[in-house]
């Protein structure tokens, strides 16, 4: 840089010098002065033209020939863009590996910003979601992928769970959906195919399915014979033996019962068609039928409707979750106990609390609560009629409407079990409601 100024200095104090010697020698010492000023200023201005016309050029090649001053400058820019030029070409190398390997994963990658529009995608995105790189550039993804629950997943604060989905391009295909949030508010999508995963648990699912399905006639006709048989004139012992095979091949139909309708609620992760239920008039009909259960017993059941909000969803699955848990209190508590069934709305979603003041569940049970058989009193429950399925049934129906249940319980105390469904799984679409006596109230 000092050398720079020193040139730059050495050029004009030459000019200078030949003007005042020639300005002297002539006789005219002020205008060659000046004449010589002049010079130097065109010198300089003729290579700023030169430097400037060469930086405007697309390709920047070798740089014109300069002494003094503008040499250096010339060397220095030069230098400084074949460094530029070379970080790019790295930069460009990096990013052309990593596209390459992105190209070579099987999983769908998409970026999107934080408006969410896509901003890039490898080649299985194209394969699996149908996305162009010429037409959806820059384009919203949910204007892309458009099923209402991919739509949903997309809007959420958080990405906890993935989302399994079949491909918007092949209905065969079945995808996983995971969406991680990174930078300043873009996310990453990732889409994997899981149908041959898919495959394998359906087919476990329909071996259950069709076994129990085979087992469903020869019950019938058993129980059909046990019937007649007990409504005839038999010694006092077979009698008793008769009525006891009648309740267990009862058993054995509820439980076949049970497991059809859980492996039907495992084919899909989500409900297929979603419609207003009207929630009022289900819990008043399933309140009835607890009532019916109860019998001599004498439960006191109280349902308390804080909301006229409903449910998106699929009523015969959510009259048997919800009955599950009514009737699980009935069958759990003794006599006379008192039933708390509430339904409330507030800005996380809807809650409908089943609560007692039965005898409680000790809480090392309760995460174990939902498996399949999980009994708390093998006993008790085989007794009560239960066939260890109900709690399982309830958390895939919910699963299927995007709710969780939650399990409260003290020993001694009473239970609670509360179904949280998010706030896009409500509605306040008015449903008709026909009549149905009970103890409501309203608030
Ligand atoms: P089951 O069909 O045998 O009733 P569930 O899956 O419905 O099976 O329930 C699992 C276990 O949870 C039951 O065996 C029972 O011991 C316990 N349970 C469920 N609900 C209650 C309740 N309200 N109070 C006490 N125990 C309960």
């Amino acid at each position: 840089m000092y050398r720079s100024r020193y040139l730059l200095i050495y050029s004009l104090l030459s000019f200078i010098a030949v003007g005042a010697v020639v300005g002297l020698l002539l006789g005219y010492f002020f205008v060659c002065l000046v004449i010589a000023l002049l010079a130097w200023s065109a010198y300089q201005i003729s290579h700023f033209v030169r430097v400037m016309e060469w930086l405007s050029k697309e390709d920047l090649s070798e740089p014109p020939q300069a002494t003094g001053a503008w040499g250096d400058l010339l060397d220095g820019l030069y230098r400084l863009q074949r460094r530029h030029r070379d970080k790019e070409k790295n930069l460009r190398s990096i990013i052309l590996r990593f596209q390459q390997s992105s190209a070579a994963l099987e999983d769908a990658v998409v970026i999107i910003d934080k408006k969410g529009h896509l901003e890039w995608w490898n080649r299985s995105a194209e394969t699996l979601l149908g996305l162009s790189f010429k037409a959806d550039r820059h384009k919203s993804l949910i204007n892309i992928l458009r099923d209402p629950r991919f739509v949903r997943f997309f809007k959420k604060e958080h990405y906890t769970e993935p989302l399994e989905l079949a491909s918007p391009l092949h209905p065969q295909v079945t995808l996983q959906y995971s969406i991680t949030r990174f930078g300043d508010g873009d996310r990453l999508l990732v889409a994997r195919d899981i149908s041959q995963l898919k495959r394998l648990e359906q087919t476990r699912q329909l071996f259950v399915a069709n076994a129990s399905h085979e087992l469903r006639t020869p019950l019938t006709v058993l129980r059909g014979y046990l019937e007649t048989f007990i409504d005839q004139d038999f010694p006092a012992g077979i009698k008793r033996a008769l009525l006891q095979m009648s309740g267990q091949t009862q058993r054995m139909e509820t439980l076949v019962k049970d497991l059809l309708l859980l492996s039907r609620l495992e084919s899909s992760q989500h409900v297929s068609d979603e419609y207003p239920v009207n929630l009022p008039y289900l819990l008043k009909r399933i309140v009835r039928d607890a009532n019916l259960l109860s019998g001599e017993k004498s439960h006191r059941i109280h349902l308390q409707l804080n909301s006229n909000m409903d449910i998106l969803g699929q009523e015969t699955e959510l009259q048997s979750a919800f009955s599950n848990l009514i009737f699980n209190a009935v069958r759990y508590t003794p006599p006379e106990s008192r039933l708390h069934i509430t339904w409330s709305v507030d800005t996380n979603g809807g809650h409908l609390s089943v609560k007692d003041n039965g005898p409680g569940i000790e809480s090392f049970h309760l995460p174990r609560l939902t498996e399949r058989f999980y009994r708390v009193d093998e006993g008790r429950s085989s007794e009560t009629g239960g066939t260890g399925l109900g709690l399982s049934i309830v958390k895939h129906v919910l699963a299927r409407h995007g709710a969780k249940l939650e399990i409260k319980s003290k020993l001694g105390v009473g239970s609670e079990f509360i179904c949280h469904f998010p706030v896009d799984m409500l509605t306040d679409v008015e449903i008709e409601e026909p009549e149905v006596d009970n103890n409501i109230s309203h608030h």
